[in-house]
């Protein structure tokens, strides 16, 4: 199928964006280009294909300091189609294994467990990916459901933890009653368009008291790092590509969303580090140098730096 017979003539590929998604604010000031290669979809989604080559720029809103893309595709379900990877099974199960991100999941539950003392509690994984996070919380003590866009990943996460993974979005559970303790956004709100509205909708799915955890990249630090990477070595900076990272938040304004998405007492740190296998002596470096970066950004006022590379934010349903 071409893309002239798949959509009326004429209609453009993109469409613009005229407003920050966490404040609205409409002085948005471009600051990075990112381009289009969909090439591996080729045969799977030619419509997908269709944008490779295309480039969009990243803005940059003046009042938040958020940032976001200029325009985003017109192609109906683009953001579904492009997280349609088919991923072998062994791939997905070295991903449920895998325990590089052990470090940051166990900080999060670790906070978790201490705002919540209620018994039995449930909690819900958006962006389960393969369960990892899901099989961890089951051992801590957490009933667990999960929400994951990915096909694959979504029925291999249900079969190795026992537990409901919806393939449905936050607003068509909010409609079932089902509530929860606490929900966890890790490596996930970077990739959705419109954060805010997502937050909103899992407010609604908390019980009162309950706790959204937050874990994004620091835009600003990252796209440094890259810059950085990009002078040292053949590294591209690709932060804006694909749109696989459409938002790219500060610490400000991810507080700011979610309270503009109507949640209490906020706070954003330093995220736990992933941490690689300890298996030969770079391992060990790369460990080491992770984690006393990490430990640098967490003193006082490190958080603005671009020492702290990921960022970590709770937030309450209700102000107790
Ligand atoms: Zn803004």
């Amino acid at each position: 199928m071409t893309l002239a017979t798949a959509w009326p003539h004429g209609r453009p590929l993109f469409q613009a964006v005229a407003q920050c998604w966490v404040c609205g604010g409409t002085r948005l000031r471009p600051f990075h280009d990112g381009r289009f290669d969909y090439r591996e979809y080729a045969v799977q989604d030619p419509e997908l294909n269709e944008y490779s080559g295309q480039s969009l720029r990243l803005v940059r809103c003046d009042a938040c300091g958020f940032s976001q893309p200029e325009k985003l595709p017109t192609l109906p379900r683009f953001f579904d189609r492009m997280y349609d990877q088919r991923w072998s099974e062994k791939w997905v199960e070295h991903e449920f294994v895998a325990d590089d991100k052990d470090f940051i999941f166990r900080t999060i539950l670790r906070e978790l467990d201490r705002r919540t003392p209620e018994r039995p509690r449930r909690l819900l994984d958006v962006g389960a990916h393969a369960g990892r996070f899901m099989h961890l919380a089951q051992q801590a003590g957490w009933e667990v459901e999960g929400i994951e866009l990915n096909p694959r990943t979504a029925a291999y996460a249900a079969h190795r933890t026992g537990a409901p993974v919806h393939h449905g979005n936050a607003r068509t559970l909010v409609a079932t009653g089902v509530r929860f303790h606490a929900i966890t956004l890790t490596d996930v709100l970077e990739h959705i368009p419109e954060p805010r509205v997502l937050l909103a909708a899992l407010a609604g799915l908390l019980d009162p008291g309950g706790i959204v955890a937050v874990k994004v990249p620091n835009g600003s630090a990252q796209l440094m790092k890259e810059r950085w990477l990009s002078r040292l070595t053949a590294h591209r900076v690709s932060v804006a590509d694909n749109l696989v990272h459409v938002n790219q938040f500060t610490p400000g304004s991810l507080r700011l969303a979610l309270e503009r998405a109507g949640f209490k007492r906020s706070s954003v740190a330093v995220a736990a580090p992933e941490l690689p296998p300890a298996v030969s002596a770079r391992g060990l470096a790369d460990r080491a140098l992770r984690l006393g970066l990490f430990a640098a950004a967490s003193l006082p006022g490190a958080l603005h730096t671009p020492l702290a590379l990921h960022l970590q934010a709770y937030g309450t349903n209700s102000p107790r």
